[in-house]
């Protein structure tokens, strides 16, 4: 694989923990720069656990940090945070000049984020628009940002919490088998959202065993194969087609 680098914009500080910690581990691994903008730390509407133990804003949003950093050291990534709010995420002009500004300066060649669609969490869908837009205001000649125009990387769609009601439909099974532990290991970072620990190992199984059952007897994945599922936003452009 050449040189890549893997930007992944996650609403917040959880979300690519669960969603595309093997992505990223794998990346990371393989010697790729690796950088996760958080948008928001979640504090409002995904730390209810610390709310619950009588914490301050403050110092709600300095735990989730704690931990988020711990968890993309453990992945072996770089995260930026952008503060800027959530329940709601509000998409300003500025927060979307920062998204492409840092498109413009990382210059990934594969972008991860949230689906279109989440009826549960309509910050994940901002974030997915500002993914999307930020992506390509950058592209074009005549945005007024630093720096040279954007490319066109992909963009993978990380799978949501509650998968079919909000659209998903995979069409990348991301075989995580080797980067399992690592992931297991950011996610036990996650200390607000503890529920989710068990959660996530079941998903990753069960997309492990989708990728078995379409991979063939000739790759000889392993028979506890773990799996990441992603959708893409545009066509794949190839020269061939296996
Ligand atoms: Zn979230």
């Amino acid at each position: 694989m050449p040189d890549e680098s893997l930007l992944v914009v996650s609403a917040h500080v959880g979300d690519f923990v669960w969603r595309a910690g093997g992505a990223i581990a794998l990346y990371a691994r393989r010697g790729h720069h690796v950088d996760i903008v958080c948008l928001a730390y979640g504090e409002r509407g995904e730390s209810a656990r610390y709310w619950r133990m009588g914490m301050s804003l403050e110092e709600v949003k300095t735990a989730r940090r704690d931990e988020a950093e711990k968890a993309a050291s453990v992945l072996g990534a770089e995260i930026h945070f952008l503060d800027a709010n959530d329940y709601p995420l509000v998409e300003t002009p500025e927060l979307l000049n920062r998204v492409a500004a840092i498109y413009r300066e990382i210059r990934p060649t594969v972008v991860l984020t949230h689906t279109e669609s989440d009826p549960w969490n309509k910050d994940h869908e901002a974030a997915h628009r500002l993914a999307l837009q930020g992506r390509i205001i950058a592209q074009a000649p005549g945005y007024a940002g630093e720096g040279d125009p954007l490319g066109a990387p992909p963009v993978f769609l990380f799978e949501p919490h509650q998968t079919e009601y909000s659209g998903f439909m995979p069409d990348v099974l991301l075989d995580i088998t080797e980067v399992w532990d690592t992931k297991l290991e950011a996610m036990h970072c996650m200390e607000g959202q503890t529920h989710l620990w068990d959660y996530y190992t079941d998903v990753a199984r069960r997309r492990g065993v989708q990728a078995r059952r379409n991979s063939g007897p000739n790759l000889g994945l392993a028979t506890e194969t773990m799996g990441e599922a992603y959708q893409r936003v545009y066509p794949q452009v190839a020269s061939e087609l296996s």
